[in-house]
């Protein structure tokens, strides 16, 4: 884009944007080795703004190489819980110090509004700052048999972890896994989401400031199916931490499996917001309208699927359509914007054709399309589609986008029947001021995490992860310590050694 069309368009191009992007391997910036790049879009305007390397294999084996030095000779996996922790707490504070820029350069890259950009650049910074915290104040198991026995676990780093990562809040979800994984001592190669490379470019520059060590930390841009695969597939790397779609999810499951890696799995998802006549309502609103649209409605958490008791129904529809409609969308830059632009031209493609799906599906009674004043980039007004039925597509399958559909029901059977309905299993917000009820109904739903009369508002400390379709494996405080280490239980006789003994007789 041109300084003038900025202008005209009333789009900011944020200072000093690089205009390309490299890997880092082994403490250096560099080049695929086939000097392959890619384009960058700005999802504003869909015009490339830089090149980034396209790694394949033969990068991925560099970065793998590197990491697997680090793990095996350099100081990381050795130094002690509060040595890791003292560099994991400045890696926050350079996060936290760097916030205003990296929300701009996030919002700029994925069209991410820049006020979420912003809390989710302080998101980074808190979970480094936690797993910082929980690695000091680590314990282990140790069991005694009372004169004869001493055993205890020995927690060790696994080595080379692979991180794989989806575009939708990108350096939120990189802190998400290099803060575990690099807690507990293993060393990483890092495979960002090619639609939104550039926060993740600053890594290795907060890193070096940091003092990590060269070679704990490898960064390798480019496709899924190819630098993502090779990463998968490679025999150096027995962990696999993934974020992204169900589909690739189930994809890299069948590729690792020759290696018998381990792999955590955080996947897509459809998750419904129940709402009973006895909720809040004005409350339940607000946290149904956040739910769906913030972050773009490009949220793995998102509940797009509103279930909503028949007595309230009709009020419920109206107001909830007569609010989605004033939700501000705006160019991504702005402070008061709600809803910025799509990622990429191919998911708007994706979100639209959903839209026009609902509306053959459903009643469309907010948004529906382009919003007025912005034709071009990939702009969606927040669409609002109610009476849909629990077979359409648009109840079933993940949109991520702006999108939401709206159901009724008359009885909790019913409603929980709808609310598992879907193979995806990743959250539910319940609403209802019914004490029995809630807990009866978060016992019984499928979903890995539940919010009763509240907004997704996560304790770092508690499982984060979904069930059937949505995930494999539980991160999120201990959990992730467990997944990035092995247990190895050591065994020491305190009496007599107790010997059946072989091969005394005759
Ligand atoms: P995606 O699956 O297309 O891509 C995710 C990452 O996997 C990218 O880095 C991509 O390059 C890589 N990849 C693609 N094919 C690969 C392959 N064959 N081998 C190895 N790597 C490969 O997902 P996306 O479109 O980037 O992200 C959106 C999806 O992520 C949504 O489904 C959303 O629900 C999900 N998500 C889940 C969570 C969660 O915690 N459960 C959080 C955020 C996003």
């Amino acid at each position: 884009m041109t300084d003038a069309t900025a202008q005209a368009t009333g789009h900011r191009r944020p200072a000093d944007l690089p205009d390309r992007i490299q890997h880092y391997i082994d403490g250096a910036f560099v080049d695929s080795v086939d000097g392959d790049t890619f384009d960058v879009l700005d999802p504003v305007t869909n015009e490339t703004y830089l090149q980034a390397a396209s790694g394949k294999k033969a990068d991925i084996d560099l970065a793998v190489a590197a990491a697997r030095r680090a793990f095996t000779e350099g100081p990381w996996p050795r130094m002690l819980p509060r040595e890791r922790s003292r560099v994991l707490h400045r890696i926050a504070d350079l996060v936290e110090s760097r916030d205003k820029r990296l929300a701009e350069l996030e919002s700029f890259d994925s069209g991410l509004p820049i006020s979420q950009a912003l809390g989710q650049a302080r998101r980074a910074a808190e979970n480094f700052r936690f797993f910082a915290d929980l690695i000091v104040a680590q314990a282990d198991d140790t069991y005694k048999v009372p004169g004869r026995q001493i055993n205890y676990v020995n927690r060790k780093p696994i080595g080379v972890a692979g991180l794989i990562t989806p575009w939708n809040t990108p350096f939120m979800l990189e802190s998400w896994k290099l803060g575990p994984a690099l807690a507990t001592g293993n060393t990483v190669v890092l495979k960002p989401a090619e639609f939104t490379p550039l926060s993740a470019s600053l890594w290795a520059g907060i890193f070096e400031e940091a003092g990590l060590p060269q070679g704990v930390f490898n960064l390798v841009n480019g496709f899924g199916e190819e630098a993502g695969d090779a990463l998968v597939k490679h025999p150096d790397v027995p962990l696999i931490s993934f974020t992204g779609e169900s589909s690739t999810g189930s994809l890299i499951f069948g590729n690792a499996a020759p290696y018998l890696k381990g792999l955590s799995m955080e996947l897509g998802g459809k998750s419904p917001a129940v709402v009973f006549a006895d909720a809040d309502l004005d409350a339940a609103v607000d946290a149904t309208i956040f739910g769906v649209f913030s972050l773009n409605g490009e949220r793995c958490t998102a509940g797009s699927r509103i279930l909503v008791q028949r007595e309230i129904y009709d009020e419920f529809v109206e107001k909830y359509a007569a609010q989605a409609k004033r939700v501000k969308v705006g160019y991504p830059h702005e402070e008061t914007t709600e809803v910025g632009s799509l990622v990429h031209p191919e998911h708007y493609d994706k979100v639209m054709s959903y839209v026009e799906l609902g509306k053959t599906e459903g009643r469309l009674v907010a948004g529906g399309g382009r919003p007025e004043g912005f034709d071009t980039g990939n702009f969606v007004a927040p669409t609002v589609f109610a009476d849909v039925s629990p077979d359409a597509r648009i109840f079933q399958e993940e949109i991520f986008g702006p999108v939401v559909a709206i159901t009724p029901f008359d009885t909790d059977e019913e409603a929980l029947a709808l609310a598992n309905n879907t193979k995806y299993g990743l959250a539910a917000y319940i609403w209802t001021s019914d004490l029995k009820r809630a807990h009866n109904f978060s016992q019984a739903v499928d979903a890995g995490m539940v919010w009763l009369n509240s907004n997704n508002v996560r304790d770092l400390r508690t499982p984060f992860g979904g069930v059937k379709a949505s995930g494999l494996g539980h991160e999120g405080g201990y959990r992730s310590i467990d997944f990035y280490t092995d247990q190895q239980a050591v065994h020491i006789t305190l009496g007599e050694v107790h010997n059946p003994t072989f091969g005394k007789q005759g």
